[in-house]
């Protein structure tokens, strides 16, 4: 077999999606496992809808996932001589011709059809014109585009990498355009002259595009090019195995980027949209796809885009950072709300090097931690609801008290310290350590969740401990916990 050559093909007319990430992925994948190459072509031949923002978007998004291409950007918008030079071979062939018909009379005509219960199609009347009309009507200088004379007769088949053995008749293909009145190639007529331009060898796409390849097909044959493999990927679809869409979420990658989702946690979850690893294992490194993943293997049916699952892996990728990688990762979100400087200064560094460890362990995505470690930031600034039922409890008041002044006295305020001093407190008050904790936490934090308290205590420092328990003391006093709990 000659050296594999693939492409993601994106048009600038949109963020970069997640489908065309996956797609992009499988690429990408069969590619390096193949020792082949990836590239990268921008489909920028629909003027009014390319804009340069989703252009710049398409080729960060891939940048982030590492899935770098191996040779120049292709722009379609700088091939026109090529794709014209193409058409113009076609029409001598007498394989294209020109169609002067415009849009309002196939409204038209297509109305018609479809009141007498005919799909629509194109009614092939240009085709039917003589040369010595095609030239009188280019004369007048009437706009036409190009459509391809598709064979009235047969059936085009080819073999799917994914999904087997697809036929179709040729008869239920229409005469699509190929070149449209302001001398644009179309997509589909695009696309054959560039992956045969670039050597294409596997075109691997997702499944929306399987009702375009027997018209590829077609153009493949007429322009004499030999085609290349095809793979059709499954559909990407939301949890109720609808279509994936806006309705179910986030779908331009960039938003999960923007939520904290880290690009290695991506790419191990888009391999797994469609292609299964034999061994089930789920969590898998870049090289360890890259080695594993076959194309002949991806399932043909719908993959579930699962967010939970996506959440849950890259929880794991976060708990794998080391905590000064992770601590650097947080710095925007945390400088974002104020609560440091980015970059921050040698004692908000430090700061942050202690406090990530604490949020590391339950933290999803990295603006989860925003939430996680706002009590490290910020004295909370009410109660939750399991927290003040805590504080409302019988004698919590002086207990607290009690343990602020010990905690005061403390020489040394360590976890340990912490610690001993907790447990002292609740032996001589003949009350079970956790009598004290859960009080102490709902206090010092606002809520009942959370890392060890007395790591945390430890980290918060003696002043903002003493402070948050005497402050919880005094809203306890003054009966305002009870008011807004009532
Ligand atoms: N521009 C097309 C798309 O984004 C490319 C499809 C293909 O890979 O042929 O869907």
């Amino acid at each position: 077999m000659s050296e594999v050559r693939v492409r993601i093909a994106p048009s600038p007319t949109g963020y970069l999606h997640v489908g065309t990430a996956r797609t992009a992925l499988f690429n990408w994948l069969f590619a390096r496992k193949n020792g082949g190459k990836f590239l990268l072509r921008i489909e920028d031949t629909d003027r009014e809808r390319s804009k340069p923002e989703f252009e710049q978007d398409i080729i960060e998004g891939l940048k982030w996932l590492g899935l770098d291409w191996d040779e120049p950007i292709v722009y379609q918008s700088q091939r026109l001589d090529l794709y014209r030079k193409e058409a113009q071979r076609l029409l001598e062939m007498g394989k294209a011709y020109p169609c002067f018909c415009t849009p309002e009379e196939l409204e038209e005509r297509r109305q018609a059809m479809l009141a007498k219960g005919a799909a629509p199609k194109y009614d092939r009347k240009c085709r039917r014109l003589t040369q010595a009309e095609r030239e009188r009507l280019i004369r007048e200088g009437r706009p036409y585009v190009l459509r391809f004379a598709m064979p009235l007769e047969g059936e085009v088949s080819f073999h799917d990498i994914v999904r087997g053995e697809i036929r179709f008749a040729n008869r239920e293909l229409d005469d699509f355009v190929i070149v449209k009145s302001d001398g644009f190639p179309t997509y589909n007529f695009a696309c054959v002259v560039d992956d045969h331009d670039m050597g294409i060898t596997h075109v691997i796409r997702g499944e929306d595009h399987i009702s375009n390849t027997p018209r590829q097909l077609h153009l493949y044959i007429a322009l004499g090019y030999e085609p290349p493999q095809f793979a059709h990927l499954p559909l990407l679809l939301g949890p109720d195995r609808s279509k994936l869409s806006k309705r179910h979420g986030a779908v331009s990658l960039n938003e999960y980027r923007r939520m904290g989702i880290l690009p290695e946690a991506m790419v191990n979850f888009l391999a797994l949209l469609g292609w299964y690893p034999r061994d089930q294992k789920e969590i898998k490194t870049r090289e360890q796809l890259i080695a594993e993943f076959e194309l002949s293997e991806v399932k043909p049916s719908g993959a579930i885009f699962d967010l939970e699952k996506l959440l849950w892996m890259n929880g794991h990728y976060i708990r794998q950072k080391p905590v000064e990688e992770l601590a650097r990762m947080l710095v925007p979100y945390f400088a974002e709300r104020g609560w440091i400087s980015n970059p921050p200064t040698e004692d908000e560094w430090r700061y942050l090097l202690e406090v990530t460890p604490l949020v590391q362990e339950r933290m999803r995505t990295l603006s989860e931690a925003v939430e996680l470690a706002e009590f490290f930031y910020r004295e909370p600034e009410h109660y939750d609801e399991k927290a003040r039922s805590r504080l409302s409890k019988d004698g919590v008041a002086e207990l607290l008290s009690e343990l602020s002044n010990r905690l005061e006295a403390l020489a040394e305020f360590s976890a340990e310290q912490v610690e001993v001093t907790v447990r002292q407190l609740a032996a001589e008050r003949g009350l079970k350590a956790a009598e004290v904790i859960h009080p102490t936490r709902a206090a010092v934090t606002g809520r009942m969740e959370g890392p060890s308290l007395f790591h945390l205590m430890a980290v918060l420092g003696k002043e903002r401990c003493v402070g948050r328990l005497r402050r919880a003391v005094q809203i306890l006093n003054s009966g305002l916990l009870t008011a807004a709990e009532k």
